[in-house]
C-alpha cells in the first residue's frame, strides 16, 4: 500500500487502540491512515495475556468492558475474524477484608449494568478453579462472562476490516512530527514521508508521550515490564481440572493463570520491577512466581514452562486511562495509558473514539478521563480492580 497525499484522519499506533479506532472511523465513511513504526500488534498488545472482563471497581471500565465484550462476542461476524474466545468467567481471590468490601462494592455496581456478578465461598470458588488453594481465602469475586481470546487476533480483525472500509494502513511506518498552524493540524511528517490531514489520534500505547510532546501535551504514561510463560500441555497429574477454568487472580500477589490450549498462561505483575523501556526477562522471575505459587496454587509447580516473554504496561498515576480531545489543539485525539488492561477495551475505546472524532455523544461519558485532570486538584479517577 502507498502513502495517501491526504487523509481525513492519521492513527498513531497499531496495536488494539489503533487498529479498533480505524475500524470504527474507516466503516463510518471516514478516509484514515494508520501508522505503525514496527509491524501491527508489535507493542504491548501481542504481549497480553489475552484477559476480558467487565470485572472493574470504576463505572467507566464496567461500562467499557461490558461493551467490549459484547463486541468480542460478534466479532466473527463484525469485523469478521476468529478470536478464539472462551468465557469461563473471572475470579478474583481474596484474603483481606477491605478487598472482600472493595469487591462487594464492585458487584454492586456490575448489577447496576446488568452483569452477572457474585461473591464465592472459598469452597465454591475451588470447585471453579481446583489449582487455587483457599486455606486463608476469605471471599472469591466470580463473573462468569469474562474470559480471554487471542490479541494478535483481534489486531489483525480490525485492521482488515479497516482496510476493507477503504483505510490505508502502513507498518514500518513511523510518525516523526506534526505540523500545526495555531492551533490546528495541518500534516503528519512520517518515516516515508508527509501527510496532510487535520486530525490525529494518539493510540501510541507506551510510547504516547513522545506523540504528545509533538504538540506540547502531557500524557503522564509510565512505561513498566511486565513478563508471563505458557506451560506445556498439562500431564496426566492435572487430568480432573475442568476443560474450562476461569481466569484465576490471587488479588494480593496478582498471581494469575488461565487454560492456554492444552496448557497454562501464567504471570504476576513484579512491582518492584522500575520504570523503564527494556523489556529483558527477568532470569528470577520463574523463581518468583514459585514462591508465591507454592502458597496459592502449589500444583503449578509441577508444571512443564514452555515459553514466555516480556511486554509493557503503561500506567498513569490513577490506573486509569487518559482519554479525550486536547483542549488546545483541534482534533488532537488521545487514548492511552490502560495501565494492564487495554486490550479488553479495545474495541469500545474505538467506537468512542468514532464518535468523538464525529461529533457524536460516546455511549459513555469520558469527561472525567482527559488528560487535564492530572493539573487539577481532587480529579484523579482511581481503578481500583488491577491485576
Ligand atoms: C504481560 C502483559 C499482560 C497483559 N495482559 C492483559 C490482559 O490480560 N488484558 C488486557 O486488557 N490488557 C492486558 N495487558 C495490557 C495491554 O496489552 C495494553 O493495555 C494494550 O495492548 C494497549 O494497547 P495499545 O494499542 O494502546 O498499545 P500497543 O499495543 O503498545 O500499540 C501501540 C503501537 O504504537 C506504535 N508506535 C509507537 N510510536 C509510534 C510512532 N511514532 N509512529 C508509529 N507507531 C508508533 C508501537 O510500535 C505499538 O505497536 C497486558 C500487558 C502486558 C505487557
Amino acid at each position: 500500500m502507498s502513502r495517501p497525499k491526504s487523509v481525513d484522519v492519521v492513527v498513531v499506533g497499531g496495536g488494539v487502540i489503533g487498529t479498533s479506532t480505524a475500524f470504527h472511523l474507516a466503516e463510518a465513511g471516514v478516509s484514515v491512515l494508520l501508522c505503525e513504526r514496527n509491524e501491527l500488534a508489535s507493542g504491548s498488545t501481542s504481549k497480553a495475556a489475552g484477559g476480558v472482563r467487565a470485572n472493574f471497581s470504576d463505572e467507566f471500565n464496567v461500562a467499557l468492558g461490558s461493551r467490549s465484550l459484547e463486541l468480542f462476542a460478534k466479532f466473527k461476524d463484525r469485523p469478521g475474524y476468529e478470536i478464539d474466545l472462551h468465557r469461563p468467567g473471572y475470579l478474583f481471590a481474596l484474603t483481606k477484608k477491605s478487598d472482600e468490601e472493595l469487591f462487594e462494592a464492585s458487584t454492586k455496581i456490575h448489577h447496576k449494568f446488568g452483569i452477572r456478578s457474585e461473591m464465592l465461598s472459598p469452597e465454591d470458588a475451588k470447585r471453579i478453579s481446583p489449582l487455587l488453594n483457599i486455606d486463608d481465602v476469605l471471599a472469591c469475586s466470580f463473573t462468569p462472562d469474562d474470559g480471554h481470546c487471542t490479541p494478535e487476533a483481534v489486531v489483525m480483525g480490525y485492521a482488515n476490516g479497516a482496510k476493507r472500509h477503504g483505510a490505508v494502513v502502513l507498518t514500518n511506518t513511523e510518525v516523526l512530527e506534526i505540523e500545526l498552524k495555531g492551533n490546528e493540524i495541518r500534516s503528519v511528517t512520517t518515516s516515508i514521508g508527509k501527510v496532510e490531514t487535520k486530525a490525529i489520534i494518539n493510540c501510541a500505547g507506551a510510547w504516547s508521550p513522545k506523540i504528545g510532546e509533538l504538540v506540547g501535551l502531557n500524557l503522564p504514561v509510565t512505561p513498566f515490564r511486565r513478563e508471563l510463560v505458557v506451560t506445556k500441555s498439562l500431564g496426566h497429574g492435572f487430568a480432573d481440572l475442568p476443560r474450562e477454568m476461569p481466569m484465576t487472580i490471587d488479588y494480593s500477589s496478582s498471581l494469575y493463570w488461565h487454560r492456554e490450549g492444552n496448557g497454562l498462561l501464567m504471570g504476576f505483575s513484579d512491582k518492584s520491577n522500575p520504570a523503564g523501556y527494556e523489556t529483558p526477562k527477568d532470569p528470577e522471575f520463574l523463581a518468583k512466581l514459585g514462591e508465591i505459587a507454592s502458597h496459592r496454587a502449589p500444583r503449578l509447580l509441577d508444571v512443564g514452562i514452555g515459553r514466555g516473554w516480556v511486554g509493557l504496561y503503561e500506567v498513569t498515576p490513577d490506573h486509569n486511562a487518559i482519554l479525550g480531545e486536547y483542549s488546545k489543539i483541534s482534533r488532537f485525539f488521545y487514548a492511552t495509558g490502560f495501565s494492564g488492561h487495554g486490550f479488553l477495551q479495545g474495541p469500545a475505546i474505538g467506537e468512542i473514539l468514532r464518535d468523538l472524532y464525529l461529533g457524536r455523544e460516546p455511549f459513555v461519558s469520558i469527561n472525567a478521563l482527559t488528560a487535564e485532570r492530572f493539573e487539577r486538584p481532587n480529579s484523579l479517577r482511581p481503578e481500583y480492580n488491577i491485576v
